[in-house]
């Protein structure tokens, strides 16, 4: 059963021009693109995005990080697609990300890292939801 995942490229890629390649690494690895949409958040709108990690002493820079400049919004749907996702990105940290990846190739520090993706089902459904209305998925 296909299933969706929600992914981000994050302002650090767009910012390097790394958008159609990551858009290229997504497309070769069989995800198709349900829904994206470019646009700039808001740190309240990152700090809503990111409420898992409030507590974390990154919170308040990877939200100022997350509202610097245009990202890309992305729902993503294959069989396996969280996992599989998760696979292609790589490492948080792309110090310790595998040879291939994404956050390899185009990722410069632990939160400037390229690429978000979500970590599990219910993560997924509540990305998406937060991102995207339900008649932007049909
Ligand atoms: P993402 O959720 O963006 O897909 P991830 O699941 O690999 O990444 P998380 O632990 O969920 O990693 O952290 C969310 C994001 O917070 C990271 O992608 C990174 O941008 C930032 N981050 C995580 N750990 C650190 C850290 N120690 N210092 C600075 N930023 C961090
Ligand atoms: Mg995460």
């Amino acid at each position: 059963m296909a299933q969706r995942t929600f992914s981000i490229v994050k302002p650090d890629a767009v910012r390097n021009g790394h958008t159609g390649a990551i858009l290229a690494e997504i497309d070769k690895a069989g995800f198709q693109i349900v829904a994206i949409r470019r646009q700039t958040i808001s740190k309240e709108q990152a700090q809503g995005f990111y409420y898992v990690h409030r507590e974390r002493g990154f919170f308040d820079d990877l939200t100022t990080f997350m509202s610097s400049g245009p990202l890309v919004l992305m729902v993503l749907e294959k069989e396996n697609a969280i996992a599989d996702l998760r696979t292609l990105m790589g490492a948080t940290n792309p110090a310790n990300a595998e040879e291939g990846t994404i956050r390899k190739k185009y990722a410069a520090s632990i939160q400037e890292n390229a690429i978000h993706g979500s970590d599990g089902e219910e993560t997924a459904a509540f990305e998406i939801g937060y991102w995207f209305a339900g008649y932007e998925l049909l």
